[in-house]
């Protein structure tokens, strides 16, 4: 027998799989050996099993060392059309499904046979036998004394580590009439996009539909945004089901990601909750995949394959035969056009949605409006949104207009005062504040525009309340995040201000003001995706509003007050939004009524850049047919100190194209004269 194998080597020059001896321990599609390579020895993936190999009998080695936990055939088969899809190679789109490292923890574990030896016990044996079966611990060598004896069994048994969680209280409620309409579709199978503001019930639906799939038998897997920032809708599906939930996410430890992994592969856990890698979970007979804020940005990936877990997720529940159900407020346009829909159309308490109103900024002077300053002051409890971080956005010379930009990256250079430097955002370059230009030496500095630490300092200033800081800089610890949620949560009066991490489906009943300032900013990105995310990110801050009976409102800060996707999220209007941005995404031919593929080559030099930029753009271009355009190569802004081209391919063909630019790369990178550039391909770019 043959194991054809995939080493797992970054390059993308090699093209496996290649044929090994197997190794002695038994191994089938899935199985992880090492197999020497070069003149290295590498993990290796087994993806098929052959009678014969086209390599000569001598030449064959044989691979070795297969670990005890194997990957799933059906995940090495998502693998395989994901490197494809994603114009990746195999081994990197292995790489993400291979079991997590770290060993069995093991315990020896005391069970009574129920046997009597007709001997007399003392009370401490008695009190022993009482109180198995359990560990053996510290009274081992007294259990072995009456294993002995035949009394007891003593046997090694795994302990699971298991992740820390906010337990959350189980609600028994009866369906309202919408939500059994849509348990009722999803029941049928299929594809579902469930629709329907916060606190609609959508996360009782998931729930239901999880429950009606383990009753058949089956496996589930319930993606999430980032953990940290959505702790509720875990908490919810263990409290319902308790161990069978496993959970997979990048802060469990070594030892905890394990044992969860584990525990789904060997089918004692049934549900995988996790953010987008848990669409890799080893879930078997899976017959449920829910996608939970499906809008959301995190569930693409931004490493290599840089995947898409919704789209994944639908492929893997098609060929599982598994139903998809995707959940939002604010459904992406893609998906509205793709999926039917199922609405829920009110919140289950019947509070209203908060009233919005917006506040035309053009011209003014300060970063807040008067009227919000006055609603401030009177909430006691509110969430300000302003999504830019730092001081201000950039600082530039009065006399001779340098503007101080990073020496790295051809972007400018963030003010953050507090700790008295100026920083990129995009590589993380920091510098002392200049105290004069270098330049011209004037002392004259303007900084320009407001970011989360200007306008906190400012609103400490002018409120009374406490303020909390939520963005990149103060959450930059795991716990840091949970931990400001918990402190404002418990705040009897508070702020809670920050990027669109503020945005996300925290439940604080008791805020009753949301602000969203410099409302446009997301609206200046020269991006199609640009109305798409201002009309998310204002609706979903509205949602976070008047949760409780209390009420409450929202004020949007914007210099663009009759942008389409503000006064749609004004409204509520999520159906408004998405039909005028379907339409005009028709006329432009944009997703979802075409597929973009972007390759971005880079190198330290220009000349290679655009040299590689133009061998790809020529390549795809006689790869693809009338149905596709190649936009490009430009020019981007240099990154991290190197240069970058960027080639844009459309098409109405997505599989002929991701072909013609996956073989286009590929030889580029194959070409001796363009060796020092690295390529990017990024299908579905977001
Ligand atoms: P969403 O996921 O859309 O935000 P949830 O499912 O979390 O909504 O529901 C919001 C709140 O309403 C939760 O506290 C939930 O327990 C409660 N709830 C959901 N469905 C019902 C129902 N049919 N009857 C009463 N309460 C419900
Ligand atoms: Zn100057
Ligand atoms: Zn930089």
């Amino acid at each position: 027998m043959i194991a054809k194998v995939e080493p797992l080597t970054t390059t993308r020059r090699l093209s496996g799989p290649f044929d090994y001896l197997p190794p002695p321990q038994p191994v089938g599609v899935g199985s992880v050996v090492r197999v020497p390579f070069g003149r290295q020895r590498l993990e290796g993936v087994v993806v098929e099993l052959a009678e014969a190999s086209d390599v000569p009998a001598e030449k064959l080695v044989r691979a070795t060392d297969a670990r005890a936990e194997s990957v799933p055939a059906e995940l090495v088969d998502l693998a395989l059309w994901m490197a494809v899809e994603y114009c990746s190679t195999p081994a990197r789109a292995l790489s993400l499904v291979l079991p997590p490292r770290g060993r069995e923890r093991t315990q020896l574990w005391a069970a009574a046979t129920g046997a009597d030896d007709g001997r007399r016990l003392t009370e401490r044996q008695r009190a022993l036998l009482a109180r198995l079966p359990g560990p053996a611990g510290p009274d081992l060598a007294a259990l072995r004394r009456l294993e002995g004896r035949g009394l007891v069994t003593i046997a090694p048994r795994a302990q699971r580590r298991a992740p820390r969680t906010n337990p959350a209280a189980d609600r028994a409620v009866s369906l309202t009439a919408e939500q059994a309409a849509a348990l009722d579709a999803v029941r049928g199978g299929g594809s579902h996009l469930l629709h329907g503001v916060t606190g609609s019930g959508k996360t009782e639906v998931y729930l239901r539909a999880a429950a009606e799939t383990l009753a058949a038998g089956r496996g589930v897997i319930v993606l999430v945004p980032e953990i940290a920032l959505t702790p509720q809708t875990v908490a919810r599906f263990q409290a319902r089901f308790g161990d069978t939930v496993a959970l997979l996410h990048s802060a469990l430890s070594e030892g905890e990601r394990h044992d969860e992994w584990r525990r789904l592969r060997a089918g004692e856990a049934r549900i995988a909750v996790g953010p987008r890698s848990a669409v890799f979970a080893p879930v078997a007979d899976l017959g449920l995949v829910v996608v939970d804020e499906e809008h959301d940005a995190s569930y693409k990936h931004e490493g290599d394959p840089r995947y898409d877990a919704r789209r994944v997720a639908a492929e893997r529940a098609r060929r599982a035969g598994a139903t998809l159900l995707a959940g939002s407020a604010t459904p992406r346009p893609e998906t509205w056009l793709a999926l039917p829909h199922r609405r829920l159309p009110a919140r289950v308490d019947s509070r209203p949605l908060p009233p919005v109103r917006i506040l035309d900024m053009s011209g003014a002077q300060t970063p807040l409006h008067p009227l919000t300053r006055r609603a401030l002051s009177a909430a006691r409890k509110s969430i300000v949104l302003l999504n830019r971080r730092g001081w201000s956005n950039f600082l530039t010379c009065r006399s001779c207009g340098k503007v101080w930009e990073c020496p790295q990256c051809e972007v400018a250079l963030v003010l953050h005062r507090a700790e008295g430097v100026i920083a990129c955002h995009h590589c993380g370059h920091r510098e002392r504040v200049p105290d004069r230009c270098s330049a011209c030496g004037s002392l004259a500095v303007a900084r320009y525009g407001a970011g989360t630490e200007r306008i906190e300092a400012e609103l400490r200033e002018a409120l009374d309340v406490p303020v909390f800081r939520l963005d990149a800089d103060t959450a930059a610890t795991k716990d840091a995040v949970p931990e400001l949620l918990a402190r404002f949560h418990a705040a009897p009066a508070g702020l809670l201000l920050g990027t669109q991490m503020v945005a996300k489906g925290h439940d604080f009943p008791d805020v009753t003001l949301g602000v969203v300032l410099d409302a446009d900013s997301t609206l200046r990105f020269p991006d199609f995706r640009a109305e798409e995310r201002t009309f998310a990110l204002i609706a979903q801050l509205a949602g976070r509003a008047g949760r409780g009976p209390a009420g409450g409102r929202v004020l949007v800060q914007t210099t663009w007050p009759h942008a389409p996707s503000i006064e749609a999220a004004a409204r509520h209007d999520a159906e408004d939004f998405l039909a005028g941005e379907l339409e005009r995404r028709r006329a432009l031919r944009y997703p979802p009524f075409a597929d973009l593929i972007r390759i971005v080559a880079s190198a330290e030099d220009a000349e290679p850049v655009r040299a590689a930029a133009e061998k790809v753009a020529e390549a795809v271009g006689t790869g693809i047919s009338a149905a596709s355009e190649v936009l490009g190569p430009a020019p981007l802004f240099r990154l991290r100190g190197r240069e970058r081209r960027q080639v844009v391919v459309k098409t109405g063909e997505r599989a002929v194209a991701v072909r013609a630019v996956g073989a286009a790369v590929e030889a580029a990178a194959r070409d001796r004269a363009l060796k020092d550039v690295a390529f990017s391909v990024d299908v579905d770019p977001q």
